[in-house]
Order: structure tokens, then C-alpha cells, then sequence
């Protein structure tokens, strides 16, 4: 990833991504923003205890650093599921963004229709980004360990094969700064569904506490969009945990749930 300053906001760009002149992305930090401490300072959650006022700003800030319009962006009240919209349209808002999130109970969405931004919010969990660029396909997806578990990266990868005819070989993907297996200690029961739901072991590595383990989230992502059939020289990971980066990003298990979120947003230009 790089980092790049526009408009006085910092963000995060994947390098394999920037070179399209028809997509624009980013991930947002926490700087740069109106929000006070605990959510100093560019926090975009709005049920997070903040006042609704500097949430509203903050988005403001970053669709002017980015922009794009506030009022097309898609978002949902995210549930830590594995459902994936397909977008077709610009939502209809009786509210302004972000008061009024359109959706409620998705993790993900994909489109390929331009001016209708994509934005998923995250303070530990994966955020991760598709793009093939000959069917010129976006999808951004949220994936916490109940997502990863339940394959919401793999199910986003085949949904654009499927309902989009993307070749997987050709798909661009990003994961997003998050927790780190250094920082995200689980325990049995999770470290269970997680394996019996994954078919796999390899992420979670026994702590010397018994009964915890370390969980490998981006890892885990990366896996399953290899398994859907992406080439592995086309994702890009940022290598970033938010818990040790917790002066960059939220992070909340690092700041003990007392925190903001952050973004990953992407849309496609007409
Ligand atoms: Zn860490």
C-alpha cells in the first residue's frame, strides 16, 4: 500500500489498484478528522457513540480527499454475515449519508455500474477489494472472523465469476489493514467453529496458554481468494495490524472497544 495526502487527508492506496484511471479507492486512517478522543479523529461510525455531527464531517472530509459523492455511496448496517448485494442502481435516500445507510444485514456488495460508491466500515475486521478490469466489476467486502469463517471473500470472488462472467485469473484484489495474527488471540470455541467452518488449521497457531490461539484473518482471506482462483502475484496485502498501528488505524481490541471505525471505499468513474 501507499499513502497519499489529498485535500489535508491521509489514506491508503493499494498499489495494484491505483493504475486504473476508471476506478478510484482508498482506505482511510484515523487523522485528520473532527472527532474527539475516543474517536479522534476521522471516525465514520455512527453507532459508535460519537456525535452524529463529526461522523457527518469526517465523511464529509473524505469524499472531498476522494471524490466522490456522498449521496450514491452504498453502505449497510454490516452484521458480521455473508451476504453480498449486487448493485444495480444508486440508492434513493429520504436521509443524507450517513445517517441513512440503505442496506441493513450486508457484508459486502459488488457493482458495475460507475458513480455508486461502495464503502465498508471496519476497526480490526478485514477489509478487502476486488476489481477486474476488462468487465471493469468493483466489490468490497467486510470480513471478521464470523465472515471469514463463513467464506465471504471466496463467496465475492465466485459471485463475480457467476453473475458477472469475470475471469478469477484476471481479478485484482486488496486486504486491508487489520488485526494481526500478533495481536488476535482467540479461544477454543472460536478457534473451533472457525476450523470446522474453514476446513483448515494453518491460521490458527496454539498460544502457550492453553486453550488460546492466534488467528491469522488476512491470511485466511488471502487463502480463499487463491482457492476461488485469483493468482496470487494479483493480491496485495498491507501487511498492517490495526491493534499495533493503533495511532493509524481504529483498532477494537486494541483500544478495548472504545474506538471509531475506519473505511474502505471504491467506486468506478463514468
Ligand atoms: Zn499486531
Amino acid at each position: 500500500m501507499n499513502f497519499t495526502l489529498k485535500n489535508n487527508l491521509e489514506f491508503a492506496q493499494f498499489n495494484n489498484l491505483s493504475g486504473f484511471p476508471e476506478l478510484f479507492h482508498g482506505v482511510a486512517t484515523r487523522a485528520g478528522g473532527v472527532s474527539p478522543e475516543p474517536f479522534s479523529s476521522l471516525n465514520l461510525g455512527n453507532n459508535t457513540g460519537d456525535s452524529e455531527a463529526h461522523v457527518q464531517t469526517n465523511y464529509e472530509l473524505l469524499c472531498r480527499a476522494l471524490d466522490f459523492d456522498l449521496q450514491t455511496v452504498v453502505s449497510s448496517h454490516q452484521v458480521h454475515g455473508t451476504e453480498i448485494a449486487i448493485i444495480n442502481t444508486a440508492p434513493a435516500r429520504s436521509m443524507p449519508f450517513p445517517a441513512a445507510h440503505v442496506l441493513d444485514g450486508y457484508d459486502g456488495f459488488i457493482t458495475s455500474v460507475p458513480n455508486i460508491p461502495l464503502l465498508v466500515r471496519v476497526a480490526d475486521c478485514v477489509p478487502v477489494i476486488f476489481y477486474e478490469p476488462d468487465s471493469k466489476v468493483l466489490a468490497v467486502v467486510h470480513a471478521g472472523w464470523k465472515g471469514t469463517a463463513g467464506g465471504i471473500t471466496a463467496k465475492a470472488a465466485g459471485l463475480m465469476a457467476q453473475h458477472y462472467q469475470c475471469d478469477t485469473k484476471n481479478i485484482r484484489a486488496g486486504i486491508g489493514p487489520s488485526i494481526g495474527p500478533c495481536c488476535y488471540e482467540v479461544r477454543q470455541d472460536v478457534a473451533e467453529c472457525f476450523q470446522k467452518t474453514m476446513g483448515n488449521k494453518r491460521f490458527l497457531m496454539p498460544e502457550t496458554e492453553e486453550n488460546l490461539f492466534s488467528l491469522d484473518l488476512p491470511e485466511a482471506n488471502r487463502h480463499q481468494l487463491i482457492e476461488s482462483g485469483l493468482a496470487p502475484e494479483n493480491i496485495e496485502m498491507s501487511w498492517l495490524c490495526t491493534a499495533c498501528n493503533s495511532n493509524l488505524f481504529f483498532s477494537h481490541r486494541g483500544e478495548k472497544g472504545k474506538t471509531g471505525r475506519f473505511a474502505l471505499v471504491a467506486g468506478l468513474r463514468s
